[in-house]
C-alpha cells in the first residue's frame, strides 16, 4: 500500500506514522527527516536545504525530489510506504504522479492555536526519531525509547511555525482538493492520537 499523510505542521502525521507502519510493514518516507539527515551529515544537499528550512520556506523540489527517489529504491519499500511531508504543492503532485500511483491520502486537520502549543513543547529525538512533548510531563531530556537526548527541531520557534502554517494553506491545501477530487482522501477530524489512529485505522479498514 502507498499512502501519503498530509496536514498542517504539527498536525500529527508522525505520530500516526509509527502505528500505521507497524500494521502495515511498510516504511514511514519524511522528507523533512531526510533533508534533516543530509543537513546533519553534510552533504551538497543538505548544505543548500538547510538556509530554507530555517526559515521556514520550501527547500527547491529538484532537490528534495532527487532525495526521495533514492529512498524510495531502497528494498524495504518496495511493498509500499507511507510519505510523510511530501507533496506539498501541486508542482510536486505532478512529479510523484509521473512516478507513482498512490492509493490514499490521510488528510490530518487541525488548527492554528493547537498547533502552536504542540510544537513549542515539540522535542525530537535525533537518532530514533521518537517524538515527545514537554506537556506530557516526565523526563524531558532523555529519549523514553532509546536515551539519547532530545533535541528541539530549529524550525519549532513561533514565528517559523506560523509562517509554515501559512504556506501550509496556500500550497498544501491545493494538494488536498486535488486528491479529494480523485477519491482518494481519508479526512481526520481529532487532535487526541488515539482517536486520530482510529479513524485512519477504521477506514483503512485494518482494525
Ligand atoms: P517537516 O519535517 O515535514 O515539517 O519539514 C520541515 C522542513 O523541511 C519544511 O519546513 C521545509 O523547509 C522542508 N521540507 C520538507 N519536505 C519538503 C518538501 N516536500 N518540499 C520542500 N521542502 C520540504
Amino acid at each position: 500500500m502507498k499512502l501519503i499523510l498530509i496536514g498542517a505542521p504539527g498536525a500529527g502525521k508522525g505520530t500516526l506514522s509509527v502505528p500505521l507502519k507497524e500494521k502495515l510493514g511498510i516504511p514511514t518516507i519524511s522528507t523533512g527527516d531526510l533533508l534533516r539527515d543530509a543537513i546533519a551529515n553534510q552533504t551538497e544537499e543538505g548544505i543548500q536545504a538547510k538556509s530554507f528550512m530555517d526559515r521556514g520556506a520550501l527547500v527547491p523540489t529538484e532537490v528534495v525530489f532527487e532525495m526521495l527517489k533514492k529512498r524510495l529504491q531502497e528494498p524495504d519499500a518496495k511493498n509500499g510506504y507511507i510519505l510523510d511531508g511530501f507533496p506539498r504543492n501541486l508542482e510536486q503532485v505532478k512529479l510523484l504522479e509521473s512516478y507513482t500511483d498512490i492509493d490514499y491520502v490521510i488528510d490530518i486537520e487541525i488548527g492554528l492555536d493547537v498547533i502552536l502549543e504542540r510544537l513549542l513543547g515539540r522535542r525530537v529525538c535525533p537518532k530514533c526519531k521518537y517524538i515527545y512533548n514537554t506537556s506530557w510531563g516526565g523526563d524531558s531530556v532523555h529519549c523514553a525509547k532509546c536515551g539519547a537526548e532530545y533535541i528541539t527541531r530549529s524550525d519549532d520557534n513561533e514565528e517559523t511555525i506560523t509562517k509554515r502554517y501559512n504556506l501550509f494553506v496556500e500550497e498544501t491545501e491545493p494538494v488536498i482538493d486535488h486528491y479529494k477530487k480523485l477519491g482518494k482522501v481519508i479526512e481526520i477530524k481529532s487532535s487526541e492520537s488515539e482517536e486520530v489512529k482510529k479513524q485512519a485505522f477504521d477506514a483503512l479498514g485494518i482494525n
